[in-house]
């Protein structure tokens, strides 16, 4: 762990360099055309937020962290995970497939 770490905006944690982390498009990328905005998350809270909302969901309520943070299954998630070390990885283990 380093101080050049990023910080996952959805749980608020670092992210250190050998947990699995990914980029989240905010705007669901055939909904925003081209260069929409990311942000790179945890791979459990990227996990999460799809676990938690379908794309239709995510380009017309929830593109925004606020929002994001506001939804209340992701509220508990990001309560409970704030517990956790930075380097914890998932909670499903063995659930490769992502998008
Ligand atoms: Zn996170
Ligand atoms: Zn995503």
């Amino acid at each position: 762990m380093s101080e050049s770490d990023p910080i996952c905006p959805l749980c608020g944690r670092s992210i250190p360099a050998d947990v699995p982390q990914s980029r989240h498009h905010l705007v669901p990328r055939l909904r925003g055309g081209k260069g929409g905005e990311t942000v790179l998350l945890h791979q459990i809270c990227h996990n999460e937020i799809h676990a938690s909302l379908s794309e239709t969901e995510l380009a017309r309520d929830y593109s925004t962290i606020a929002a994001l943070r506001a939804h209340p299954r992701l509220e508990k998630f990001i309560r409970w995970v704030a517990k956790r070390p930075p380097a914890f990885k998932s909670k499903t283990p063995g659930r490769r497939r992502q998008r």
